[in-house]
């Protein structure tokens, strides 16, 4: 469906993301994990991105997607609207979803692939799915982790949520885990994830070391799970 959505507010999740809600019509049905396109004008002419939407389908008076702001002409467009504004979103898109079909999952995200992650463990948490989630985030720095604290309060509130953040480049204050996505972490971490069906999403680069790594480990193709924010 396409419709017409006045912003109505506008969330600094890092330096660098920010999430825009807007009021969800009434029959508009989604999946945890799909995506929106959403059209704004920019430099005079009407653009458009696929954006996941973040929130969760049990939400039922807003939608929100989050953007990275990359200071690119889309990005900077998206930035400058202010609550009111008007975009126009088409969707929902996309298969890379949940919605409770297994008990146990493993979620593994780059940067901002975080977004359906999001969304997925909103709806698990809301919906009480009891579902068995063990989430991996990779990020640089630790300010670049959105919704941090959303997780880890959902992973402190729900025995069966195991949320781990990983620094690439962390600081020497932090005592979390640090490093990119390699076996030892994985083992470490999700020791039965063979028993788990595997979602991952982040950019290409990041998505295809983390796909061939699993495939290494023996978990069969058709567990994994992938959603690449490729730019287009
Ligand atoms: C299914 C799917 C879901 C997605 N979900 C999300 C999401 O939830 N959040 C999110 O942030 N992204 C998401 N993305 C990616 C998103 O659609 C955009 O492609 C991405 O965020 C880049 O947007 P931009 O504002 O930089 O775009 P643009 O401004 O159009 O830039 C796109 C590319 O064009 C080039 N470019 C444009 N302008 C310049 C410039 N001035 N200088 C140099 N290079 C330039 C760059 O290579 C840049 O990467 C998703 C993609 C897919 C396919």
């Amino acid at each position: 469906m396409e419709f017409e959505a006045p912003i109505t507010e506008i969330i600094e999740q890092t330096h660098d993301v920010k999430s825009f809600r807007f009021k969800r019509p009434e029959d508009f049905e989604y999946k945890a994990g799909q995506y929106l396109f959403v059209s704004i004008p920019v430099n005079g002419e009407m653009q458009r991105k696929p954006l996941t939407i973040s929130s969760s389908p049990t939400e039922k008076d807003h939608l929100e997607f989050t953007k990275k702001l990359t200071g690119h002409e889309y990005s900077d467009a998206l930035d400058a609207m202010v609550p009111g504004d008007v975009l126009i979103i088409n969707g929902p898109n996309g298969r890379f979803t949940f919605e409770g079909e297994y008990n146990k999952i493993a979620l593994i995200s780059g940067g901002i692939g975080i977004t359906p992650m999001i969304s997925i463990c909103r709806y698990c948490s809301d919906s009480k799915t009891g579902t068995d989630i063990v989430f991996l985030d990779s990020n640089k720095v630790e300010s670049d982790i959105a919704f941090g604290d959303e997780l880890d309060e959902m992973g402190r509130s729900h025995p069966n949520m195991k949320v781990v953040h990983t620094l690439t480049r962390a600081d020497t204050d932090w005592l979390g885990c640090t490093g990119r996505i390699c076996e030892p972490m994985i083992l470490d971490y999700i020791s039965d994830i063979l028993e788990r069906t595997v979602y991952v999403c982040g950019p290409p680069p990041m998505m295809k070391s983390v796909e061939e790594l699993l495939l290494n480990m023996g978990i069969p193709k058709e567990q994994i799970k992938k959603e690449a924010l490729v730019g287009f």
